[in-house]
């Protein structure tokens, strides 16, 4: 299956967790994926050997997101290896997947805290996709991480759930734009996915979690690659402008 053949992917926070699993599952469907990571050069590397143990192609990308220049050097470098190896600088699959998660009493959130959320959760997947405008193909696809926690009543996750929820208004008012040219922007929730948080080894959270689902299992990383994967295929066409839940029904309520 060959679903993402001669497109090209670019995957931010694909290191480890969740934009690893994405990385992977786009690389197996045949996309030349670019590894976005920090600080996490060997876990990077992993991705991009793993992909191509696979018979896929990708590269590792660095920069520093949240920061500034961070997304236009991210872009730059991005374009610069697509020529390379392609000829030319288009992209076909935006995933902002990239985040951070700081959680306590909300009295205790410091400005600094606020100020770093918002510039890594939020305002760096709104640049992202500003730039990815003009170097997105037509029909291209742009996929946003945010999290089931904007549907839940967490006060130990305000600050959080601020930031991503601020990803299903860059959703949906992008659509339109997007839209003219094909282009898809979607918003996808996960729940609790199991991404090697601490919480997971304490059998009492752990199993509180799971059953949250109607599925009684924890959610895997390929679980959320795999609806990413649809919304970035050719199948995926007719959604945009939306909210997708990936949280094997746990948001169901
Ligand atoms: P991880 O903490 O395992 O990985 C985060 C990734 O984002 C890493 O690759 C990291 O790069 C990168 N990253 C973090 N901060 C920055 C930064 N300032 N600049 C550039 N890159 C950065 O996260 P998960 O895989 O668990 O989560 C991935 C996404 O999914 C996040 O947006 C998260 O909010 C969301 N999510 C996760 C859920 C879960 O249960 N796991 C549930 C709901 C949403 P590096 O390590 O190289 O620095």
């Amino acid at each position: 299956m060959n679903a993402f053949q001669d497109k090209a992917a670019l995957v931010t926070g694909a290191s480890r967790g969740l934009g690893r699993a994405i990385a992977l599952r786009l690389g197996r469907g045949g996309a030349l994926v670019a590894v976005h990571y920090a600080r996490d050069a060997d876990g990077a590397r992993r991705t991009v050997e793993t992909i191509e143990k696979e018979g896929g192609t990708a590269f590792a990308v660095r920069a520093e997101l949240g920061v500034p220049q961070g997304v236009s050097s991210l872009f730059t470098d991005v374009t610069k290896r697509l020529r390379e190896r392609t000829g030319e600088p288009g992209l076909d699959i935006l995933v902002n997947n990239a985040g951070v998660k700081v959680a306590g009493a909300p009295e205790e959130a410091t400005a600094e805290d606020f100020d770093r959320l918002i510039a890594v959760n939020a305002r760096a997947p709104f640049l992202a996709t500003v730039h990815a405008l003009t170097t997105l193909r037509d029909g291209g696809r742009v996929i946003n991480i945010s999290s089931g926690l904007t549907r839940l009543r967490d006060p130990a996750s305000l600050v959080y759930a601020m930031s991503k929820g601020a990803l299903e208004q860059l959703t949906r008012h992008l659509a339109p734009a997007l839209g003219a040219r094909g282009i898809t922007i979607n918003t996808v929730l996960p729940g609790a996915t199991r991404t090697g948080q601490p919480f997971w080894d304490d059998p009492d959270l752990a199993a509180q979690i799971t059953a949250m689902s109607p599925l009684r299992r924890a959610g895997e990383p390929e679980d959320v690659a795999d609806v990413v994967a649809f919304l970035a295929s050719e199948q995926g066409r007719w959604v945009t402008g939306s909210a997708i839940d990936a949280s094997g029904g746990a948001l169901a309520g």
